[in-house]
């Protein structure tokens, strides 16, 4: 799906979504493609049905980042690496993970590093508590926020109960995206939010300081 359909500012951006354990996918730019998670790898990933429908070549994929090292966001790499060579990023806690799983070199990200893609600049912000590898990408001009699965739409966030999640790492990165003006949320699952998401992001920030500080 063609998301400048929805807002005009999202010019040449993407959105897969995911079906079953797959996250969702997104790509940014014509002749020069940055990609947003790539799923898992299994029958659900649509990259290369994504690559016959767009008109996209797989060799304009010039760069992957993952939001955070699980499969149903980081296993169809295998998929683009068959057919281009991007590079791929992640943050540095997860990046060395990766690479010894992927056997392909992961360039590794910290807070505050910025991606520059044809929608714009994003800012790296690194949002432990899914995991302690995760990050958001941020675009301060039209407040875009890529969430991975640090937070969802309607006040939903990501479990902290899986390897190196952390529960206070979790409400942490949440008052730090609290504090963003964001009004476009493209996270790892669900549906697109192209209005408003801060208030979102407040009502998950509220709900997880709730339920996370009940169980600590
Ligand atoms: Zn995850």
């Amino acid at each position: 799906m063609r998301l400048n359909d929805f807002d005009t500012r999202l010019r040449s951006t993407f959105f897969l979504q995911g079906i079953g354990l797959c996250s969702n996918i997104y790509a940014i730019g014509d002749s020069e493609i940055t990609m947003i998670d790539t799923g898992s790898n299994l029958g659900t990933n649509r990259i290369q049905e994504f690559f016959r429908w767009s008109d996209l070549q797989f060799a304009s994929l010039k760069q992957v980042i993952l939001t955070h090292n699980h499969f149903d966001h980081v296993d169809g790499l295998e998929e683009i690496l068959r057919n281009s060579k991007p590079r791929v990023f992640a943050h540095s806690e997860d990046a060395l993970t990766l690479e010894h799983k992927r056997s392909c070199r992961i360039l590794g990200l910290a807070d505050g590093d910025v991606i520059v893609t044809s929608l714009g600049h994003f800012q790296v912000i690194h949002t432990p508590g899914h995991t302690s590898g995760s990050i958001c990408l941020y675009e301060e001009n039209m407040g875009l926020l890529f969430s991975g699965d640090t937070v969802f739409p309607d006040g939903w966030f990501g479990r902290t109960d899986m390897p190196t999640g952390n529960s206070c790492m979790l409400l942490s990165s949440l008052k730090r995206l609290a504090d963003l003006n964001v009004n476009i949320l493209l996270a790892g699952h669900g549906n697109p939010l192209f209005q408003h998401a801060g208030k979102d992001i407040e009502k998950a920030l509220n709900h997880a300081r709730i339920s996370l500080q009940k169980q600590s």
